[in-house]
């Protein structure tokens, strides 16, 4: 059970700082600094372990955080990772890339800070792996079921990793400046290391798979449905919306899905073409204008920075969101 009044005791929430602009720019490592883990164990006593936990309501996966903030205030991390992979195959990922629903969910976020839920995520993960806890977790028995996946990113990994934490081609998240590479591949490591591979589980990268017959394509649909029990659809949505104003068709504009799978590739060091046979599109020198704030925004925005663009201007068409939360969102206070 939580502290009951660690809330009261801690009520400031506390976050990693920022590494310097000046430097993280040069580089396509973590934007933050190492977490001291008498703050994490600090900000995990916080939780209060309400009866009704909102952040589980708030969390996609269900995840059980008010267990594992406990543990983690108790110092039980390897049972805090246990509790973590109980719902969350890749909290690796979650832990970086999640917008965090679960945050303003929080209870204790309607008077104060909520808990830095994710934060939490990471360092636990971050901590099973430098002490060698993530393992690959072969089945006990085979089914007799085969199964496609096709896909080989965040979602395409999940229906895999059960079985077989294995992908011969490495994830290619589109964050590079918010995951080094090497944390990024470990996942992939994990099948490959594995010192009892599970049986029947085989994974290529590569493959172009279509429903149309007439185009060119490695695998047909019907071929994957006709030889698996069930097909799981897990490709990434790489396909991008036209722009069909005057001067779309105009030199040196891009779809982001033009540029950035390209900017991962090299900075992992790939020697690669862009898709159009030349070779990558790159920020280096240019002055950048990128339309959109989203997700997809941001990746260009760390990228180019990092590519080494003169100037970089950003157009997102929302108004900017708060600091921190909107009064009309807070409750009222308690008399
Ligand atoms: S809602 Fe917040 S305080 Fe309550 S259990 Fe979840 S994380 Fe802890």
């Amino acid at each position: 059970m939580a502290d009951p009044t660690g809330f009261l005791k801690y009520t400031h929430r506390e976050l990693p700082k920022r590494r310097p602009v000046e430097l993280r720019v040069r580089d396509w490592n973590e934007v933050y600094e190492d977490f001291d883990e008498r703050i994490v164990r600090r900000q995990a006593t916080r939780c209060m372990d309400c009866g009704i936990p909102f952040c589980h309501n708030g969390c996609p996966l269900g995840n059980l955080i008010p267990e594992w903030n406990d543990l983690v205030r108790r110092g039980r991390w390897r049972d805090a990772i246990e509790r973590l992979h109980a719902t969350n195959n890749f909290p690796d990922f979650t832990g970086r890339l999640c917008p965090a629903p679960c945050e303003p969910a929080c209870v204790l976020g309607i008077n104060q800070d909520p808990v830095t839920i994710k934060q939490i995520e990471l360092e636990i993960i971050d901590r099973a792996f430098e002490e060698g806890w993530v393992r690959p977790l072969p089945p006990d028995r085979l089914t007799g079921k085969t199964v496609a996946v096709v896909g080989s990113g965040p979602a395409g990994l999940p229906p895999l990793s059960n079985p077989c934490r294995s992908q011969r081609d490495r994830l290619r998240a589109r964050r590079p400046h918010r995951r080094p590479a090497a944390l990024r591949d470990s996942r992939i490591q994990d099948g490959k290391a594995s010192p009892q591979p599970p049986a029947g589980t085989d994974a290529t990268g590569g493959h172009r798979i279509s429903h149309q017959r007439q185009r060119r394509v490695d695998i047909a649909a019907d071929q994957l449905r006709a030889e698996f029990d069930a097909v799981v659809l897990a490709g990434g949505a790489t396909a991008w919306r036209e722009l069909p104003i005057p001067g779309r068709e105009l030199d040196g504009i891009h779809q982001a899905m033009e540029y950035l799978p390209w900017a991962n590739r090299v900075q992992e060091g790939d020697d690669v073409l862009g898709p159009d046979g030349q070779p990558p599109i790159t920020a280096k020198g240019k002055r950048v204008v990128i339309i959109g704030g989203g997700d997809t925004g941001a990746d260009c925005l760390g990228t180019v920075h990092r590519q080494g663009a003169i100037s970089v201007h950003q157009f997102e068409i929302m108004p900017r969101p708060p600091d921190t939360r909107a009064e009309s969102t807070r409750g009222q206070p308690i008399p």
